[in-house]
């Protein structure tokens, strides 16, 4: 439930911007209808400024929402390279073309001069 928290805020967002723009649009006619002579632009006024508002915060929570997915799911990708580096290189032993670091124990290919933990093929 936690991890789905980011689409929650999106889907916050799209209910935050409907219920908005219904609110003002409703207040708009209502205004528009009580002295329709020359009070009708503040109606209109009135429609206008509530949807840029209900737009503006529905930008502002959605972007939010994005950010915590994308976060999340960066998260949830370093884990399961952190998994991966544990449980399949480090117990894999060095091919005739690879060496395995003395300091990580990752196999690295022959080619690989300097391994991911910054320790070099040389001192090793
Ligand atoms: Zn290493």
């Amino acid at each position: 439930m936690y991890n789905n928290v980011g689409k929650q805020i999106k889907d916050l967002a799209s209910i935050i911007t409907i219920i908005e723009a219904v609110a003002s649009v409703i207040t708009g006619i209502i205004v528009a209808c009580v002295d329709f002579e020359d009070m009708w632009w503040i109606g209109a006024i009135i429609i206008a400024g509530g949807l840029l508002v209900a737009w503006l915060s529905n930008l502002i929570l959605y972007a939010y929402g994005e950010l915590v997915d994308k976060t999340s799911l960066i998260e949830s990708y370093l884990n399961t390279n952190q998994t991966n580096k544990s449980s399949s290189f480090q117990n894999k032993t060095a091919g005739p073309n690879e060496w395995k670091c003395s300091k990580c124990g990752v196999v690295n290919q022959n080619y690989v001069g300097t391994c991911g933990c910054g320790h070099t093929k040389s001192s090793n």
